[in-house]
């Protein structure tokens, strides 16, 4: 199969913190594939601006090395880098003076797409939307990408908000959570929208409950002092958890278009219920044979900040009173996974005699490491001995069943990268969701330190505390197998 590319606009695409880990690491090389894919037409440039003083030439060699490491060149003919880094500019800028900025308005071209990608810590949002105004260099047609995290809370994500509206307008503003860029996360509003199979089972009186997981083997390692601010639930779940769920529990759009899906988002963030105390299980690793603990690793012997959150989550709506979404993300656990489990009911009565086992359809969608999805169903065991019955998985790998186009397949990055050169903002969250995602998260944080809540600890290598296994025994259920597929 050919995989298709749609071209785009031509663009000036300026990324501030252009020398930052984030644009050497991910944006620079994702543009660098979608130069190779064909979508960047001739008379785009990229212009990377920071304080480092540089000049094109400098700036060519730092991300010529950088695609090296993290962007596949090896397998790559050197003139494709060559001509790729031909696209490269750079201006030195200082975001909170006035360096470098009429330099930038005089390098800006008025034909094309303008895009301004904010690579750099929150903190420096505020200065880089009034200087891009004042110094004209982003007018109405400007787009602005901003990272994460947005805000710490409700007021400083309202604050974030306020600010970059006093020079933007919200279609101009792309808040970016890689997670909505993955292909399966696509995929799964195709599968819930595009098949008459899955809709009319999606509910409550069809689902028993819901299971989304984002585990990480990695340790905290050397953003200690960052993470020890945030924890779990900051850096985790009110973004990429949340969006999930988002995904998975909203009603159909009218119409797939940004604010209709948007629209839909919102709802579910703000049918959320408070979580009971008894419902949320926060843990921090412990030290392993050779390995620090959290305490260790974030240099503060009484932190409290969780490296793992688990939680049972409730729906107020028609469509999922009743049914349980449990959601859990941590550091240092026993495997690297991003899945999604919807968990059908039992059948209720069984024709089959000596059939005691519990049999359920199972949908499951993969994240990471391996995007695809997986459908569990009942059937006959094969060979003589009367109606055994087993469970298996109707595998659905893309990379099995599309062909290996899917490799080639943009990651999460590059989609969004290009979707901001479109226009087109499905992907991205809207100002209202981030905040109604914040009042949600707002109590639920501001209880447990309240309280003074310490986590529990749990070993490394392990699925968390015995705790998160509780939350889900004391209802009968268990967590799937935490494995990478
Ligand atoms: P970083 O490595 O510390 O890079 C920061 C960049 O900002 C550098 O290019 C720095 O260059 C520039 N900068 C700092 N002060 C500046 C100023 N006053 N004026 C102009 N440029 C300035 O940070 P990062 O890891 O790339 O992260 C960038 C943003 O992405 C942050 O908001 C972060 O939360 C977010 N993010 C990062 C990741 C990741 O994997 N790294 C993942 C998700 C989100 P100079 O020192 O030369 O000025």
């Amino acid at each position: 199969m050919v995989s298709r590319v749609i071209p785009v606009d031509s663009f000036d695409l300026v990324i501030f913190g252009g020398t930052g880990d984030l644009a050497r690491r991910k944006i620079l090389p994702g543009l660098f594939r979608r130069f190779l894919a064909g979508q960047m037409p001739d008379t785009s440039r990229i212009i990377g601006a920071a304080r480092s003083d540089l000049d094109d030439d400098g700036y060519r060699t730092m991300i010529a090395e950088a695609i090296e490491e993290f962007g596949g060149a090896e397998k790559e003919k050197s003139e494709d880098v060559k001509a790729f880094l031909g696209r490269l500019h750079y201006v030195a800028i200082d975001a909170k003076g006035d360096g470098g900025w009429k330099e930038l308005a005089d390098l800006m071209r008025d034909d094309v797409v303008r895009a301004f990608y904010f690579s750099v810590a929150p903190s420096l949002f505020g200065d880089l939307a009034e200087r891009l105004h004042s110094y004209k260099v982003a007018g109405q047609d400007a787009r602005i990408v901003v990272e994460k995290p947005f805000g710490r809370d409700l007021d400083s994500a309202k604050a974030l908000n306020d600010t970059l509206a006093q020079h933007f307008n919200e279609d101009q503003i792309y808040r970016i959570d890689h997670y909505l860029g993955k292909e399966t996360v696509q995929n799964l509003m195709a599968v819930r929208f595009g098949n008459v199979l899955f809709e009319p089972l999606w509910n409550s009186h069809y689902v028993d409950h819901i299971e989304i997981t984002v585990a990480e083997t990695v340790s905290v390692g050397g953003r200690g002092s960052y993470y020890d601010k945030s924890g779990a639930m900051r850096d985790m779940v009110q973004n990429h958890l949340m969006q999930l769920l988002c995904l998975i529990a909203m009603e159909a759009p009218n119409e797939f278009t940004a604010d209709a899906v948007r629209d839909e988002k919102l709802k579910v963030i703000r049918a959320l219920q408070p979580v009971e105390l008894h419902h949320i299980v926060r843990g921090q690793y412990e030290a392993g044979k050779d390995t620090p603990s959290y305490r260790q690793d974030v240099e503060d012997p009484r932190s409290r900040t969780e490296s793992f959150i688990a939680m049972k989550v409730d729906i107020a709506n028609w469509r999922w009173a009743g049914v349980p979404f449990y959601l859990r993300t941590g550091k240092m656990l026993k495997a690297r996974t991003s899945e999604i489990a919807v968990v059908f009911k039992d059948l209720g009565h069984s024709i089959f005699p000596g059939d005691h086992a519990r049999h359920r359809n199972i949908l499951k969608i993969q994240l990471q490491p391996n995007e695809g999805m997986d459908l569990q169903v009942t059937i006959k065991e094969p060979g003589p001995g009367g109606m055994r019955l087993i469970d298996v998985p109707l595998d659905m790998t893309f990379a099995d069943a599309i062909g290996e186009d899917v490799e080639d397949a943009p990651d999460a990055y590059e989609r969004l990268i290009m979707d901001v050169i479109r226009g087109n903002q499905t992907l991205f969250m809207r100002g209202d969701e981030v905040e109604a995602a914040w009042a949600w998260t707002d109590p639920i944080i501001g209880g447990w330190e309240q309280r003074g809540d310490v986590p529990k600890t749990y070993e490394p290598g392990s699925a968390g505390p015995e705790d998160a296994m509780m939350l889900m025994h004391r209802d009968g259920r268990k967590w799937l197998e935490l494995r990478a597929k």
